[in-house]
């Protein structure tokens, strides 16, 4: 047991260019500024996390991150890595309100301990085996950036297209959508607009698209977050399933909307909450039957990876939104991303998430 006694956690800066800004109704990022995070085992194991704190989504930044992980490694360092779960919950004891550093020192952790192992991520989280094919995000901007994306994504083979809105007008925001259902006529659309509307205009939005015989299959985060019984009194007007993201930070959260009958799905991100905790909203919604959205912030392929495997592994999760590796001019491992058209092609006969930085 002795070679899985966690030796040493390191933190470093990962800027990451990206080929265009991220915008999104509450800002956009313009660079990843995120956080590295190894993880190394007495017996020898290398383990890889990342941080990717959002700052117009949740305040947290890359130096709020770094503080916070040399803060934590200490809880870590010296104690079993197969001691992940109890170890998660001491971290987030001690810094509550920065779970994108505690995701990431979780994720090397048990990447870590299933290299050491010699076990697939994915077979650790469950075995499921789902396969995952991802969306792509349609970023806030202007009719012919949206146009031009949509094209382009179609020709790549993406079969699903996720358009943030929220950051314009009902009116505008509808035009652009017409746009890509134009450009992409066989692409299914998600909506996502960050908490940018209030109901009235998600609404509006909704009526014009319907007018102009637009079909959308599922609309993220309409309102803000923090009234659940708004997006529950939405929900019965609305003729789109409603998804959850920014409402949906906490596991008890989610118990909230789904006493309420607030949303259809949640969309899960392990930066949101840390990677324990996530499980727990997993099997909230599995149990309430609500869709599962497995998602992220703006990652590299080292933290989107292994929500993939998290996701593969247990299974049930009817959206995929793992496309931010995407947007970087150049990821941090030798091996990159592995998408094939739209679908992930995840190794599951191999340790970790099988990746070496580079
Ligand atoms: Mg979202």
């Amino acid at each position: 047991m002795a070679a899985l006694r966690i030796s040493r956690v390191e933190a470093r800066p990962l800027d990451l260019a990206l080929s265009e800004p991220f915008a999104i109704a509450t800002g956009a990022l313009l660079a990843a500024n995120n956080v590295l995070v190894t993880v190394t085992l007495e017996g020898g194991s290398l383990g890889l996390g990342e941080a990717a704190p959002f700052p117009a989504v949740s305040g947290e930044t890359q130096a709020s991150s770094l503080a916070a992980l040399r803060a934590l490694a200490p809880l870590v360092e010296g104690r079993l890595a197969t001691e992940w779960r109890a170890l998660a919950e001491a971290l987030a004891r001690s810094v509550p309100s920065e779970p994108a550093a505690r995701a990431g020192l979780e994720m090397a952790i048990v990447d870590a301990l299933t290299r050491a192992l010699g076990v697939p991520l994915a077979a650790l989280y469950g075995g499921a085996g789902q396969p995952l094919a991802t969306d792509v995000t349609i970023t806030a901007g202007d009719s012919e950036h949206a146009r031009r994306s949509a094209e382009s994504f179609a020709r790549r083979g993406f079969r699903t297209l996720k358009i943030k809105v929220g950051a314009a007008s009902a009116g505008d925001d509808a035009e652009r959508v017409a746009e890509v259902h134009g450009a992409a006529p066989d692409a299914r659309l998600v909506l996502d607009a960050n908490g940018g509307y209030d109901e009235a205009a998600a609404l509006e939005l909704l009526r014009l698209l319907e007018r102009r015989q637009v079909p959308i299959a599922l609309f993220e985060q309409p309102i803000p977050r923090g009234d659940p019984r708004a997006l529950a009194a939405l929900r019965r007007l609305s003729t789109v399933p409603l998804c959850a993201d920014e409402s949906a930070r906490s596991a008890q959260d989610v118990l909230e909307l789904v006493a309420l009958g607030a949303v259809d799905a949640i969309n899960v991100k392990v930066m949101k909450t840390g990677l324990v905790e996530a499980l727990a909203i997993i099997e909230i919604a599995k149990a309430a039957r609500l869709g599962l959205m497995i998602g992220g912030m703006v990652e590299s392929e080292i933290a989107m990876l292994h929500s993939a495997h998290l996701a593969s592994g247990l299974g049930g999760f009817t959206e995929v939104d793992l496309d931010t590796p995407l947007f970087l001019e150049r990821g941090p491992t030798v091996e990159g991303y592995p998408l094939d058209r739209d679908r992930l092609v995840l190794d599951l006969g191999q340790s970790g998430i099988g990746r070496t930085l580079a």
